[in-house]
C-alpha cells in the first residue's frame, strides 16, 4: 500500500497504515523548511520510503549490496540510497540496539534526517566525496536529535575522517560541531561548506568547536 505527495511515495503493509499516515504527514510538514534551507524546492526523483516489517530483510539490504559491504550495525534502524530511503516499522525500530526508551517524534526525526541527507546529495559538488561528519552533522541538526548535544569533542580528526561510523559517540560530534557552524556562520557559508564538505579541515574544526564550547560556557555564568 502507498501513501503518495509530489515529493514522497510511502510503501507500507496494511498493518503499518496508522503510521505510515503519520510518517507521511510529518514529512510533507518538514519539506519546505528542509527545501529552503538547501535553496532547492524539489528533488531530481521522488523519494521511495520503504517501511521494514522484517528485521532480516533489512539487515541483508544492508549488507548485500556491493556499495557497503559489512555496513550493518545493531544500532542501524534507516539508511537513504539513491531514491529510497530504508527504515524499520517502529516496533523494529525500538528494538535496535540504544533505541528502546526512544518516542514516535525520535522515529519520526529519524525519517527527517533521512530526508535531509536526500536533499543534501542535491547540492553535493562531487557526490563521490560525502564525507560523514558534515553530512551526518547537518542530518542530525535539520531533524533536530537534540539528543546528540555534547559539551566537549574528546576525539581526534584521524577518527572522524577515516573512522566515523566505528567511533564511539560520532553522531554526538557530527552534531555539535555542526551546531558550532550553524551558531557563528552565515547561511551563505554553511551552504558553501556543505557542496564541497570534504574541503574543511577537521582537526582546526575540532579546536574551533571546543573554543566556542568553552567560551559559552564561560558566559552563561
Ligand atoms: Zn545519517
Amino acid at each position: 500500500m502507498r501513501f503518495e505527495s509530489d515529493t514522497f511515495v510511502i510503501n507500507y503493509n496494511k498493518d503499518n497504515e496508522n503510521f505510515a499516515k503519520q510518517v507521511f504527514t510529518y514529512l510533507e510538514s518538514q519539506k519546505t523548511q528542509i527545501f529552503d534551507f538547501f535553496g532547492i524546492n524539489k528533488l531530481s526523483n521522488k523519494l521511495n520510503i520503504n517501511i521494514y516489517d522484517n528485521l532480516l530483510d533489512f539487515i541483508n539490504l544492508l549488507t548485500n549490496n556491493g556499495e557497503f559491504p559489512d555496513r550493518y550495525r545493531p544500532t542501524n534502524v534507516a539508511t537513504v540510497k539513491n531514491n529510497n530511503i530504508e527504515i524499520l516499522n517502529f516496533n523494529l525500530y525500538r528494538q535496535a540496539q540504544g533505541h528502546q526508551n526512544r518516542t514516535f517524534d525520535d522515529y519520526l526525526r529519524t525519517l527527517a534526517h533521512e530526508f535531509v541527507h536526500a536533499c543534501h546529495m542535491e547540492i553535493l559538488i562531487d557526490k563521490t566525496k560525502q564525507p560523514a561528519l558534515l553530512m551526518e552533522g547537518i542530518a542530525t541538526q535539520l531533524s533536530k536529535q537534540t539528543m546528540y548535544q555534547i559539551d566537549y569533542i574528546d576525539c581526534s580528526a584521524q577518527d572522524l575522517m577515516q573512522n566515523f561510523y566505528k567511533t564511539h559517540k560520532a553522531y554526538h560530534y557530527a552534531y555539535t560541531i555542526m551546531g558550532y557552524l550553524l551558531a557563528t556562520k552565515t547561511h551563505d557559508e554553511i551552504l558553501s561548506i556543505l557542496k564541497t564538505p570534504h574541503k574543511i579541515n577537521v582537526n582546526n574544526l575540532i579546536n574551533e568547536t571546543n573554543n566556542y564550547l568553552q567560551k559559552k560556557e564561560l558566559d552563561y555564568k
